[in-house]
């Protein structure tokens, strides 16, 4: 490296302050302690430029499922930089690796789900069957079911249409969202909205809010409901087992489409391909991204159910959308690599079987803890609930500086977590060792022990 680079390389904290903006982020404070810069990465852990090494119990941001540092993607790529870098997909024309990531993909989505739109990220996946939905309906000769109901505290990306599909007040107080034609219905998170009923009842009660919703439009107007599987961003809200079925029958029985976003819970992260398979559900439309190329490289897409295809295909004629990388040959060979590992290291059969109930037993040892309400686990996405009272399912007052306290704490030693207001949240690489689970919990209850000590003295 020359020495200018090398001078700068040394400045780097000063000029990330001076030049560029992050999301998700309050850049004046953020400025003020600085950033941490992660230089480099290996199997579940990640190292700053102190050569400081940390546990990456969040695989990146949900989505580096193969683990860091695996020179098959980066070896499949370089031959496809060489062979083909760039071309469209647009104008009647396609790439090898496009198509056969269509046929892979689909081949683990079940019996009726077999298209796929390719897009850049999730959020443009959530912007495309968003649009999706409603040709369909168009073209069916109903254009006034255009109504899309989605979730409180559910998180679909942050373009415009994702913003707006979310439920994240916080976000949609930014930019006068969400734009017309999307209405938002209770979430399914027992813990902290269930009150006196039990789990079952309370995931009776709050899918049933779907078919009030629709009653209340009218179901010639409604196009689509949309779901995480398991939120994520919203804090690993598992909802209860009565909850998918019911939503899924009212869906059937009211006549519109069942929309699962599949970009956290997708390609093994809840122990099958698909997190609508965890819950025995048939989606017709499925966006996804994040472990669909373990993050090496951006892409997305939407998996198309033939009930939507074969009337794109059939009755639409042009559906007039796309993006320039839809379907991008480098991003689509990394991801084809990714799902090859995938398969055949058979890592969703060892989240199913193994590394996934060990974490949550791992969890769940927390349990006794003097703080911890609650913990949830599937597959390898987790949470440790936070309370005050466990007798009550009484939260702190002030939700932020308790998760935060622990995180911070899990950092100082080396565990990297996320904290959802007070939810600490895991999920790991798909790799991750049983030692390495280990050491994620030990250094979870030392951080809740810290806590402990700060907020009750
Ligand atoms: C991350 C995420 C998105 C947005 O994906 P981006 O690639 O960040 O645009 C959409 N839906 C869910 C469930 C997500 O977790």
């Amino acid at each position: 490296m020359d020495t200018q680079s090398n001078a700068a390389l040394s400045n780097l904290g000063a000029l990330d302050a001076a030049h560029h903006l992050h999301p998700f982020s309050d850049m004046k404070k953020l400025n003020a302690v600085g950033t941490r810069i992660i230089e480099r990465a290996e199997g579940s852990y990640i190292f700053d430029n102190h050569g400081k090494r940390y546990l990456d119990g969040f695989a990146g941001l949900w989505c580096v499922n193969i683990g860091y540092g695996r020179k098959e993607i980066a070896d499949a790529v370089y031959r496809q930089m060489n062979e083909l870098p760039y071309y469209n997909t647009f104008f009647g024309t396609t790439t090898p690796p496009a198509v056969l990531l269509a046929q892979k993909i689909t081949s683990h989505a079940g019996a009726k789900m077999n298209r796929v739109f390719f897009t850049g990220s999730g959020s443009e996946a959530n912007d495309t069957w968003f649009r999706m939905a409603r040709v369909y309906w168009a073209a069916l000769g109903k254009p006034t079911k255009k109504t899309i109901i989605a979730r409180k505290n559910g998180y679909h990306g942050s373009t415009v249409a994702g913003a707006s599909l979310g439920g994240m007040k916080w976000m949609h107080e930014q930019g006068d969202l969400p734009i017309p034609g999307v209405v938002h219905i209770g979430q399914p998170f027992w813990y902290g909205e269930g009150g006196d009923l039990s789990p079952a009842e309370f995931g009776l009660k709050v899918a049933r809010e779907l078919e009030e919703k629709i009653d209340e439009l009218g179901e010639d107007n409604v196009a689509a409901f949309v779901a995480e599987p398991i939120q994520g961003a919203g804090g690993v809200i598992v909802p209860p087992e009565t909850y998918w079925p019911e939503i899924a029958r009212i869906c059937k029985a009211r006549n519109i489409l069942l929309v699962s976003d599949e970009v956290i819970c997708g390609f093994g992260r809840t122990g099958h391909w698909f997190g609508y398979q965890h819950f025995g559900v048939e989606p017709d439309l499925a966006p996804i991204a994040k472990g669909l190329s373990s993050g090496y490289l951006p892409i997305g897409g939407v998996m198309v159910s033939d009930r939507v295809g074969d009337v794109l295909v059939n009755e639409v004629g042009d559906f007039n959308h796309g993006f320039t990388y839809s379907g991008h040959p480098v991003c689509a060979a990394a991801a084809l690599e990714n799902l090859r590992i995938i398969e055949d290291e058979k890592l969703v059969e060892r989240v199913h079987d193994d590394i996934g109930p060990y974490l949550a037993a791992g969890l769940k040892s927390l349990e006794d803890h003097p703080i911890v309400g609650d913990t949830q686990c599937v597959g390898l996405m987790g949470a440790v609930q936070l309370a005050e009272d466990k007798a009550t399912r009484l939260r702190f007052e002030d939700k932020e500086k308790a998760g935060v306290m622990v995180r911070n704490h899990c950092l100082e030693n080396g565990l990297v977590l996320r904290a959802t207001g007070d939810r600490m949240l895991f999920s790991p690489p798909l790799i991750i060792t049983r030692a390495e689970v280990d050491q994620m919990v030990e250094t979870t209850r030392k951080g809740l022990d810290h806590a402990l000590k700060e907020l009750k003295g």
